[in-house]
């Protein structure tokens, strides 16, 4: 198989991946768990706690998705926002 063609069918497969729009690129959310002031601690304070994302699994990034639900792959420019199919039908 000639390298234009191994190139061809790498972009045809491979996801535009696109920053996770939950944890804004990072991997992991940062919330704050108020914690009212009690027996042992006179006044309240906000705690920082933090979880991975789950919308992208810690990776910052998830596969940018047509709205048919299957992965706009890099074949279609890094702009594209819809799949290959879809494109097709227009
Ligand atoms: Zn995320
Ligand atoms: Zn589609």
């Amino acid at each position: 198989m000639g390298k234009m063609k191994d190139l061809l069918i790498e972009l045809q497969e491979t996801p535009i991946m696109t920053p996770c729009p939950d944890c804004f690129g990072e991997g992991d959310i940062i919330y704050e768990v108020p914690r009212p002031h009690n027996v042992g601690r006179d006044v309240g304070v906000i705690d920082v706690e933090m979880e991975i994302c789950e919308t992208c699994s810690g990776d910052g990034e998830i596969e940018r998705l047509c709205d048919c639900g299957a992965p706009v792959t890099k074949i279609m420019g890094d702009d594209a926002e819809v799949c290959m199919e879809c494109a097709d039908e227009q």
